[in-house]
């Protein structure tokens, strides 16, 4: 399978924190807001049969579902899933989480969803084309489909790495690899091999004076893609 178990073991340890908004998961929610509503300008979710990959506790499955989506967010971190169970029961949100691979769902559900999401996971695969191919199976024809992840260049290790893991402390160290990072032409290889046309690419840029993430078109450390089957 295509999995890193100890990828799945480090989040797994973490699960427990992963709604506290202070937590490591700190900048998953605050690039949330600006990831869904970057999403929001190529697709409405209301009435829209979706599936997040690697969705963790739930911070962009949950909001999907929220903006009236069908959606089922799926991980291989059952201590996750756990928690973004728990999650959506006590916020009344309703959605589906299941514990299976994006290969296996392609597989059992070909063509089934009208979007896509794989965010913040590929960096974690030992394969990420394999995940971008299996993304790109479950999608309907017409449908879309979003990526993100990290770039690797010197500016992306200096602030994904060096700036959040061991000056701002944003992030647990070893949370990211730097061999793993994927530069963007990579990302859109993957995706034309998958036979998906690129809409649209957006960078997510991190300012450390004022704390604040912004939507930028610099995407030289953390960028999403918006492609279509
Ligand atoms: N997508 C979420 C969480 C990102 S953290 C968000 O952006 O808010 C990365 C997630 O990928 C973790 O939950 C981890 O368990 C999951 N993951 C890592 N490898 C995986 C794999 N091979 N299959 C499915 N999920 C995986």
């Amino acid at each position: 399978m295509n999995v890193d178990q100890s990828e799945i073991a480090k989040f797994s340890a973490l699960a427990h924190r992963w709604w506290d908004p202070n937590s490591e998961f700190k900048p998953l929610h605050a690039i949330n807001p600006l990831r869904l509503s970057w999403m929001k300008s190529f697709v409405n979710f209301e009435g829209k049969k979706v599936v997040d990959i690697g969705c963790g506790g739930g911070i962009l499955a949950e909001s999907i579902a929220q903006s009236g989506a069908d959606t089922t967010g799926i991980d291989l971190s059952e201590k996750a899933l756990k928690v973004a169970e728990l999650h959506a029961l006590e916020v009344g949100a309703n959605l589906t989480y299941r514990a299976i691979s994006a290969e296996d769902l392609a597989q059992e559900q070909p063509e089934q969803y009208d979007v896509v999401t794989c965010m913040e996971m590929l960096e974690h695969v030992p394969d990420p084309a394999s995940v971008v191919r299996a993304c790109a199976a479950l999608c309907k024809p017409g449908g879309t489909l979003f990526f993100s992840t990290l770039n690797r260049n010197p500016k992306s290790y200096l602030f994904a790495i060096i700036g959040a893991e061991y000056i701002l402390r944003l992030l647990p160290k070893g949370t990211h690899e730097y061999a793993k990072f994927i530069k963007p032409s990579e990302l859109v290889h993957f995706t034309r091999a998958a036979s998906l046309e690129m809409l649209g690419m957006k960078g997510l840029v991190y300012n450390p004076v004022t704390q604040v993430y912004s939507l930028n078109d610099d995407v030289d450390v953390n960028y999403m893609i918006a492609v279509r089957k």
